[in-house]
């Protein structure tokens, strides 16, 4: 499908690689201005440069979504460079460590609900105020572990979860004004999240349709889920996951 989002700012974060960079990328050819957060400042700076080849409306942010005081800034930074904020998704994560839950350390909970839920309340919190006067579209990404879990890894399965009934909240509480509110939930994807794992055969039996997803095929999703086609699209979590959750 062939979007056309000329005329539209969008800001993602976790810009600067993976599943934000394909969906950065996928914004600027279809005509979007594109904001491209990370908290690694020279990933940002390279999406933003291949989202440039594109359209000309590309800049990078670097900003830490746990943290309310960036999250506030990279807002503000998008609007003084493009003028408005249409569209965001919120989309820097981290996995964090393997272990069960009497062994999970404080230090690897705060890191994971930071960047993962604490992130996504907080670019929520300051995008929303922004689209209000001209409504607008957030996708959150959640995970196929927002809906089951995979043992040993509580703390994701926690901020996943919690991603899905954030976005059903604010969903319910913003559609009446005019802002669509969704989250996608990728199964495995080939990013650097995973592709150092030794089991990625494990992985791709995982899923009936038998291998890994692209981050350009959770790209597709969340444009789709950002663009008119999904007028009536509210507070829905979609897998896009090659069959992960029939299982
Ligand atoms: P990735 O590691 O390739 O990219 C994540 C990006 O987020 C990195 O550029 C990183 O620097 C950035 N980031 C991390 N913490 C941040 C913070 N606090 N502030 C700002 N930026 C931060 O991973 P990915 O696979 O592209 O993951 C993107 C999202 O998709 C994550 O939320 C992840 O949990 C989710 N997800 C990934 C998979 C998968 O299999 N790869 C599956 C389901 C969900």
């Amino acid at each position: 499908m062939n979007h056309d989002f000329r005329g539209k700012t969008v800001l993602i974060t976790g810009a600067g690689s993976g599943i934000g960079r394909a969906t950065a990328l996928a914004f600027a050819k279809a005509g979007a201005a594109v904001a491209c957060v990370d908290i690694n400042s020279r990933a940002a700076e390279e999406t933003a440069g291949l989202a440039g080849q594109h359209s000309d409306r590309a800049t990078a942010i670097t900003a830490d979504v746990s943290s309310e005081t960036d999250s506030k800034r990279m807002v503000e930074e998008c609007l003084e460079t493009f003028g408005r904020l249409d569209i965001a998704f919120n989309n820097a994560g981290v996995d964090g460590s393997e272990a069960f839950t009497a062994d999970v350390t404080m230090e690897n909970w705060t890191a994971v609900i930071g960047a993962n839920l604490t992130g996504v309340w907080l670019g929520m919190k300051h995008q929303i105020p922004q689209m209000l006067e001209r409504g607008g579209a957030i996708i959150n990404t959640a995970s196929v572990f927002g809906q089951v879990v995979n043992p040993g890894w509580g703390p994701y399965a926690a901020s996943k979860h919690g991603v899905i009934g954030l976005t059903r909240a604010a969903a319910a509480e913003y559609s009446p004004k005019g802002i669509r509110i969704n989250a996608v939930c990728p199964g495995y994807i080939e990013t650097p999240m995973i592709t150092g794992q030794d089991n990625l055969p494990e992985l791709q039996g995982r899923h009936p349709i038998g291998r890994l997803g692209t981050p350009e095929e959770i790209a597709k999703a969340v444009l789709w889920l950002a663009s008119d086609e999904a007028s009536f699209v509210v507070g829905h979590a979609m897998a896009v996951d090659g069959g992960y959750l029939v299982r």
